[in-house]
């Protein structure tokens, strides 16, 4: 029997990279989409062609009713669910903390944070009443360590409580054979960075990586992948880092 993913934010970058692998690896989709249709549609497209089953979700994961939305899709779609990508997140623009303001903390937190948790609270909720275990994988970010002054300390922080959810749960739900695991990306090329008003941010600061260079969504999307399957089936709790040694 083909195991069920749902992956959030998947209509770009790491999410879509991780959906295209998930297609290869065997696994039906569902993908989380925020609000750009064209491309979720073009991602699902490149999943089916490789044998997948897809049901696109839109919805914001900071709105409970997207999220209760999006597993109303899940339900309807496949009556399972095996494994959760929780990839969905924003940077803001670089600024210092005394240049943040509450809606841009709000804006952060909502989405990094306690979207993740529902999202990750609704697939565990899933896996203990299916009682056939299954597989979480939290985005977190090398900002965790960091901190990123001057630049996101915010979206720092946000990365830093994901993976101390991360640990939490998964000792809560250990014995249900729920594994929960973090990754944290390094410099990653996606459009996160243009989002955050520094398109060139990943190249300019590559230099300052072990490996010389950024690292490709492909290459995030096989840790993930790592991380769901069962050659991980030992793994949970921990937090693996794809940085090039940063
Ligand atoms: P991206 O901006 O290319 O993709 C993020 C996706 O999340 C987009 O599809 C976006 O629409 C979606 N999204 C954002 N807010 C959402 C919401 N409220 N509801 C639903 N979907 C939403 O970014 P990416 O680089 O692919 O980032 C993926 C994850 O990896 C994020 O959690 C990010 O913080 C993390 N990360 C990225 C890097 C990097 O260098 N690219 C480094 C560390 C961590």
């Amino acid at each position: 029997m083909r195991k069920v993913c749902l992956i959030t934010g998947a209509s770009a970058g790491i999410g879509a990279a991780t959906a295209r692998l998930a297609a290869e690896r065997g696994y039906d989709l569902a993908l989380n989409y925020r609000s750009d249709r064209e491309s979720a549609e073009r991602v699902a497209a490149a999943c089916r062609e490789l044998g997948a089953s897809v049901v696109l979700c839109p919805g914001d994961v900071a709105n409970p009713e997207d999220i209760a939305a999006i597993y109303r899709q899940v339900d309807k779609s496949f009556g399972r669910l095996d494994a959760l990508v929780n990839n969905a997140g924003i940077v803001d623009q670089a600024a210092r903390v005394t240049e943040m303001n509450h809606d841009r903390l709000r804006r952060m937190f909502d989405v990094n944070v306690i979207g993740a948790i529902l999202v990750a609270k609704e697939a565990v909720l899933r896996m203990q009443a299916q009682g056939t275990g299954g597989a979480i994988v939290n985005l977190s970010s090398v900002a965790a360590r960091l901190g990123s002054a001057n630049q996101y300390v915010d979206y720092a922080a946000s990365k830093a409580a994901i993976d101390t959810f991360t640990k939490g749960l998964a000792e809560e739900v250990a014995a249900d054979n729920i594994r929960v695991t973090a990754l944290r990306p390094g410099l990653i090329e996606t459009d996160i960075h243009a989002k955050g008003g520094q398109p060139d941010r990943a190249q300019r600061l590559s230099g300052s990586v072990p490996m010389q260079r950024t690292g490709s969504p492909e290459e995030v999307a096989r840790g993930v992948l790592f991380l769901l399957s069962e050659d991980a089936s030992y793994v949970t709790g921990t937090t693996l880092d794809v940085t090039g040694g940063r």
